[in-house]
Protein backbone atom coordinates (compact mmCIF):
# COMPACT_ATOMS: atom_id res chain seq x y z
CA UNK A 1 0.00 0.00 0.00
CA UNK A 2 1.04 3.66 -0.51
CA UNK A 3 0.32 6.61 0.88
CA UNK A 4 -0.81 9.16 0.68
CA UNK A 5 -4.43 8.18 0.58
CA UNK A 6 -7.73 10.41 0.09
CA UNK A 7 -10.77 9.52 2.07
CA UNK A 8 -13.84 11.64 2.11
CA UNK A 9 -17.61 11.54 3.08
CA UNK A 10 -20.41 10.35 1.64
CA UNK A 11 -21.46 14.27 0.26
CA UNK A 12 -17.85 15.18 -0.11
CA UNK A 13 -18.01 18.30 1.83
CA UNK A 14 -15.32 16.63 4.61
CA UNK A 15 -12.21 15.39 2.61
CA UNK A 16 -8.73 13.66 4.03
CA UNK A 17 -5.66 12.63 3.71
CA UNK A 18 -4.16 9.56 5.00
CA UNK A 19 -0.09 10.48 5.25
CA UNK A 20 1.03 6.79 6.82
CA UNK A 21 -0.41 3.53 7.78
CA UNK A 22 -2.38 3.13 10.58
CA UNK A 23 -1.03 1.71 14.00
CA UNK A 24 -3.80 -0.34 14.91
CA UNK A 25 -7.29 -1.47 13.11
CA UNK A 26 -9.90 -2.58 15.14
CA UNK A 27 -13.19 -4.01 15.04
CA UNK A 28 -15.52 -3.46 18.05
CA UNK A 29 -18.56 -5.05 18.33
CA UNK A 30 -20.22 -3.33 21.53
CA UNK A 31 -23.76 -2.12 21.13
CA UNK A 32 -23.17 1.46 20.65
CA UNK A 33 -20.96 0.68 17.40
CA UNK A 34 -23.66 -1.81 15.86
CA UNK A 35 -25.82 1.23 16.69
CA UNK A 36 -23.32 3.47 14.75
CA UNK A 37 -22.24 0.94 11.76
CA UNK A 38 -25.89 0.20 11.00
CA UNK A 39 -23.97 -3.08 10.88
CA UNK A 40 -22.47 -5.70 13.38
CA UNK A 41 -20.02 -3.82 14.29
CA UNK A 42 -17.22 -1.02 13.74
CA UNK A 43 -14.37 -0.69 12.54
CA UNK A 44 -11.59 1.93 13.93
CA UNK A 45 -8.07 3.02 12.28
CA UNK A 46 -6.00 4.27 14.94
CA UNK A 47 -3.63 6.89 13.28
CA UNK A 48 -1.40 9.46 14.88
CA UNK A 49 -2.92 13.03 14.59
CA UNK A 50 -0.10 14.65 12.50
CA UNK A 51 -0.44 11.33 10.10
CA UNK A 52 -4.18 12.88 8.38
CA UNK A 53 -5.05 16.10 7.48
CA UNK A 54 -9.02 16.93 7.70
CA UNK A 55 -10.48 19.49 5.22
CA UNK A 56 -14.13 20.81 5.66
CA UNK A 57 -16.44 21.57 8.52
CA UNK A 58 -17.41 19.06 10.85
CA UNK A 59 -19.72 18.69 13.88
CA UNK A 60 -18.60 17.42 17.31
CA UNK A 61 -21.00 15.24 19.50
CA UNK A 62 -19.80 13.34 23.17
CA UNK A 63 -20.65 10.69 25.26
CA UNK A 64 -19.46 9.54 28.11
CA UNK A 65 -17.41 5.94 27.33
CA UNK A 66 -17.76 2.96 29.19
CA UNK A 67 -14.22 3.41 30.19
CA UNK A 68 -15.01 6.90 31.90
CA UNK A 69 -13.67 8.78 29.08
CA UNK A 70 -14.63 10.72 27.31
CA UNK A 71 -16.06 9.61 23.19
CA UNK A 72 -15.81 12.36 21.57
CA UNK A 73 -17.64 12.28 17.34
CA UNK A 74 -16.37 14.20 14.40
CA UNK A 75 -18.96 13.75 11.75
CA UNK A 76 -19.91 15.85 8.43
CA UNK A 77 -23.47 18.15 9.21
CA UNK A 78 -24.67 18.06 5.59
CA UNK A 79 -24.82 13.50 5.44
CA UNK A 80 -23.91 12.79 8.67
CA UNK A 81 -20.96 10.35 8.01
CA UNK A 82 -19.13 9.82 11.05
CA UNK A 83 -15.58 10.47 10.41
CA UNK A 84 -13.49 9.80 13.17
CA UNK A 85 -13.78 9.72 17.03
CA UNK A 86 -11.16 10.68 19.74
CA UNK A 87 -10.77 11.35 23.69
CA UNK A 88 -10.06 14.81 24.22
CA UNK A 89 -7.83 14.15 26.67
CA UNK A 90 -5.81 12.19 23.97
CA UNK A 91 -6.04 14.27 20.82
CA UNK A 92 -3.39 12.62 19.06
CA UNK A 93 -4.88 9.65 19.11
CA UNK A 94 -7.32 9.74 15.77
CA UNK A 95 -9.62 6.56 15.85
CA UNK A 96 -10.85 7.41 11.95
CA UNK A 97 -13.69 5.53 10.64
CA UNK A 98 -11.61 3.94 7.72
CA UNK A 99 -14.60 2.98 5.08
CA UNK A 100 -14.48 6.73 4.24
CA UNK A 101 -10.68 5.74 2.55
CA UNK A 102 -11.15 5.87 -1.01
CA UNK A 103 -8.80 2.47 -0.74
CA UNK A 104 -10.75 0.46 2.02
CA UNK A 105 -8.48 -2.63 0.94
CA UNK A 106 -6.22 -1.56 3.98
CA UNK A 107 -9.21 -2.02 6.61
CA UNK A 108 -8.39 -5.78 8.05
CA UNK A 109 -8.96 -5.99 11.61
CA UNK A 110 -6.47 -7.65 13.53
CA UNK A 111 -8.45 -7.06 16.80
CA UNK A 112 -11.30 -7.63 17.47
CA UNK A 113 -13.23 -5.86 20.93
CA UNK A 114 -16.31 -6.26 22.64
CA UNK A 115 -16.85 -9.69 21.50
CA UNK A 116 -19.75 -10.79 24.36
CA UNK A 117 -22.02 -8.42 22.29
CA UNK A 118 -21.38 -9.64 19.12
CA UNK A 119 -24.20 -11.09 17.02
CA UNK A 120 -23.96 -14.64 17.24
CA UNK A 121 -23.91 -14.65 13.56
CA UNK A 122 -20.92 -13.69 12.86
CA UNK A 123 -17.72 -15.53 13.70
CA UNK A 124 -14.50 -14.06 14.64
CA UNK A 125 -11.56 -15.21 11.83
CA UNK A 126 -8.62 -16.83 13.10
CA UNK A 127 -5.70 -15.92 14.24
CA UNK A 128 -7.12 -12.42 15.37
CA UNK A 129 -7.25 -10.88 18.87
CA UNK A 130 -10.08 -10.98 20.74
CA UNK A 131 -11.22 -9.21 24.27
CA UNK A 132 -14.78 -9.84 25.57
CA UNK A 133 -14.76 -5.46 26.66
CA UNK A 134 -12.54 -2.85 25.75
CA UNK A 135 -9.03 -4.66 25.74
CA UNK A 136 -5.74 -3.56 27.02
ZN1 LIG B 1 -20.83 14.76 3.94
ZN1 LIG C 1 -17.76 -0.09 20.24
Amino acid sequence: MTYPIQGSCQCGSVKYTLLAAPQLIQACHCLECQKLSTSAFSVTAVVNASSIKFEGEMQEWRRPADSGNISAAKFCPTCGNRIYHFNPAEPDAIKLKPSTLSDTSIIKPTRHIWVSQKQHWYQIPEGVVTFEKQGA
